[in-house]
């Protein structure tokens, strides 16, 4: 297997699947392995590896072994279901203290009916950081912070990723509420959960609607679209993305199954995007 070398850019981003929602995942109408932001300060970070994660960083020559960080939104299995084999995979198979993986209290802990999503076994060889809103963890290079979500996991908690370069944010699965673009202020890369078309809200999660409402909040150089359900998935998520680009004037792009961004340099505009061939 020949894995890919990043040389040069200051960020890679990977989708290792762009479903979501158990519809999509028990049928793989997308894949759902979630994606990977690699070279970023220098380290390499599997986001919400739900199932296929493992099968799908190979598919398109990324080395799990090569992670230095695994983030685990929340406790539903499209976010969490291979986390335990990544954690396997960035401990140099549970042989190494290694790694660091990142997440909410479910991914640690049971928590009403939710969680825990790794088991005691794996929680041994990685550090763990069990991360809540608005709580700032300073690694090596980088800041993260959590963000709000509303979602049927009450802990579950989105990202902002802070180098001296760029700054990520991820909603999540989070329905919108008039308080979200506050987490996600800044942002120059804005990456969402869209489960649903046009106005289609359902209870915690985002429509079109709402995430144009967050893109004209936020105005991120970059927005991204994934997790996508079926009925997204029917109405065509780069028509869904287009309409948010011409009314907000943000470009704005939906994700598809083995998209990288590559950012070059410390402008994000200067992005490039790659479809990758399953090897
Ligand atoms: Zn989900
Ligand atoms: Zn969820």
């Amino acid at each position: 297997m020949n894995y890919q070398v990043f040389v040069g850019d200051i960020m890679k981003l990977t989708f290792l699947g762009t479903g979501g929602g158990r519809f999509t995942t028990i049928s793989q109408k997308r894949m759902t392995g979630g994606f990977r932001i690699d070279e970023f300060a220098g380290k390499n970070i599997h986001v919400d590896p739900g199932p296929g994660a493992l099968v799908r960083s190979h598919e398109f020559g990324l080395d799990p072994k090569d992670l230095n960080v695994l983030f685990i939104s929340h406790a539903h299995t499209d976010h969490y279901n291979d986390g335990e084999i990544l954690i396997e995979s960035m401990t140099q198979g549970m042989t190494k203290k290694r790694g660091l993986v990142i997440g909410s209290k479910t991914v640690f802990e049971r928590y009403k009916q939710w969680g825990p999503c790794i088991s005691k076994y794996h929680k041994t060889k990685p550090d763990l950081f069990m991360l809540f809103r608005d709580q700032t963890l300073k690694f090596d290079g980088f800041i993260i912070k959590g963000t709000r979500t509303s979602h049927g996991d009450p802990t579950g908690v989105g990202f902002q990723l802070k180098s001296k370069d760029l700054t990520v944010s991820y909603t999540s699965d989070t329905g919108y509420f008039p308080d979200l673009h506050r987490y996600h202020e800044g942002a120059d890369i804005l990456i969402a959960s869209v489960l649903r078309p046009g106005k289609k809200s359902i209870k915690c999660h985002m429509s079109t609607d709402d995430f144009k409402s967050l893109v004209s909040e936020v105005k991120p150089k970059i927005a991204i679209m994934t997790h996508f359900g079926l009925k997204m998935i029917q109405s065509i998520p780069e028509q869904e993305a287009k309409k948010i680009e011409t009314q907000t004037g943000v470009v704005t792009l939906a994700a598809s199954d083995g998209m990288t961004i590559n950012v070059p340099d410390k402008d994000p505009s200067n992005f490039k995007v790659e479809q990758l061939k399953k090897k």
